[in-house]
């Protein structure tokens, strides 16, 4: 999250939100994105048409700040889509706020992504040698100029066109004035789900919209699928013959809400077991159990249970520290921390305390943790990880800082410990966090990206943006 960046971890890029045939769609939009606001707080936008022309509002900060209950009513039709971005790649600013809106030679455009293209750099290159101009530094912007180019008979056919030409990890919704069209990536990296509310087909990164606005889950989209809904209704097909399934564990560990399902697996139930797996891979003797809020409490609860060690609240989340009070800047960060979080000295004072966390990026937060632990009084202080050491960068859509940062990418388990001032430190293992997620699917990893735990990449990363390694 926005205010969160400077917590050292990794951050969700954005969320989007579809609905069509309903005559609140933009105002359900608002809802949707509401629900979303977890995956991106730099800005956010919706578009919605009539079937003639688009009507569209975007805006810098979190939903409730771009919209309200005027720019809400301005919006005219039964179709709207939506997007939250959090991002530093690709840039930050108005104008790449999604969604994108282009007026091509076949109508108006609009174009919303979660995600990223390993070969955008590229593509970007050829398309500008061959005179495109580029408005945004964002990879969506690329599958604008690949459509608008295209000598395709439709639009479906040269969005087809262009998803084949492209590597890397999307959700993606484009509209036009009279036709939505959705598509994963060949290997569902990030999250889409489909919906219903009455007769209204509901498209949301997470289903947790689902919920907020009382629309029934129908189903994941697939690798490779697309779908075209319009005024014959929906149908779908595969624009590439889907790959092996690989939809990002981060998801599971850190980054979805707990009342979400992907994959067809809760979100919360996959983090217990992931607690209670690293209870069987890492026990220890300890007072209390406690989890760094909020993503942590799940997988807290799990090792409490499988330990018998009672679960506590011995960090609380201060939820009221404005977003702008916060600055990156050393000192800052570490007033930051402290102005987030607080430690229960009633709680942990005397006590052996077993800290989850769902993951270590530099390092450099975990060890405030165990800091504020220990100033509250902590006798000891164990940290068990629910996720394993992030050794690599993510090329598909995740802020991940440079691979030499990423402290587990040069130090030993052991080493780590000792710099984050813990008295004991383990992490889950790979294949214990894959069984943990509990996915029915067969297929290498149960269907999940484990890269940035392994550096095992789903797609070619060579030749494209950057090359694996020197992130
Ligand atoms: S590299 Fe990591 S964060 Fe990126 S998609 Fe794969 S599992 Fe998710």
């Amino acid at each position: 999250m926005q205010d969160e960046s400077i917590f050292d971890e990794l951050n969700e890029e954005c969320g989007v939100f579809a609905i069509v045939g309903h005559p609140d769609a933009a105002q359900f939009t608002y809802y949707g994105l509401h629900a979303l606001q977890h995956r991106g707080q730099e800005s956010a936008g919706i578009v919605a048409t009539d079937g003639k022309q688009f009507s569209f509002h975007r805006g810098m900060g979190l939903v409730t700040e771009v919209f309200n209950q005027e720019n809400i009513k301005k919006f005219k039709g039964h179709v709207a889509i939506g997007h939250v971005r959090y991002s530093t790649a690709g840039g930050t600013g108005l104008a790449n706020a999604q969604p994108l809106v282009f007026n091509y030679a076949k109508g108006e455009l609009a174009i919303a992504s979660n995600g990223n293209l390993v070969n955008a750099e590229q593509l970007r290159k050829e398309l500008e040698e061959t005179g495109s101009i580029f408005q945004t530094t964002t990879d969506t912007e690329v599958f604008a100029h690949l459509i608008a180019r295209s000598n395709a008979p439709s639009i479906e056919e040269a969005v087809k066109e262009a998803l084949n030409r492209v590597v890397g990890a999307y959700a993606l919704l484009i509209l036009t004035n009279n036709q939505l069209i959705v598509a994963t990536d060949p290997h569902q990296l990030r999250p889409l789900s489909l919906g219903m509310l009455s007769d209204a087909y509901i498209f949301s990164s997470e289903t947790c919209a689902f919920d907020l606005i009382g629309a029934e889950m129908v189903r994941d989209i697939q690798p490779g699928e697309l779908l075209v809904i319009d005024q014959d209704g929906l149908r779908t097909s595969y624009y590439s013959k889907p790959k092996e399934r690989a939809i990002c564990s981060f998801e599971y560990v850190y980054f979805a809400r707990p009342d979400s399902d992907i994959g067809g697996v809760n979100v919360h139930a996959a983090r217990k077991r992931m607690g209670r797996q690293l209870a069987v891979e890492a026990p220890v003797e300890a007072d209390v159990v406690t989890g760094v809020p909020d993503s942590s409490t799940s997988a807290a609860i799990g090792f409490a249970e499988a330990t018998g060690i009672p679960y506590e609240l011995g960090l609380i989340k201060n939820r009221y520290v404005g977003r702008t009070f916060i600055q990156p800047s050393q000192e800052l960060r570490e007033q930051g921390v402290k102005m987030k979080l607080s430690a229960v000295r009633g709680v942990v004072e005397g006590k052996r305390v077993v800290m989850v966390d769902d993951s270590i990026v530099r390092g450099t937060t975990s060890r405030r943790i165990v800091g504020l632990l220990k100033e509250a009084g902590a006798t000891e202080v164990h940290v068990r990880i629910s996720s394993p050491p992030v050794t690599h960068s993510c090329f598909y859509g995740i802020d991940t800082p440079e691979r030499q940062q990423l402290i587990a990418s040069t130090r030993s388990v052991e080493e780590i410990r000792q710099e984050i001032g813990a008295d004991s430190l383990a992490f889950i293992s790979a294949e214990g966090m894959v069984e943990a997620i509990g996915s029915s699917h067969i297929g290498k990893n149960q269907g999940h990206c484990l890269a940035c735990f392994t550096g095992d990449y789903p797609t070619k990363i060579k030749g494209g943006m950057v090359l694996e390694g020197k992130r």
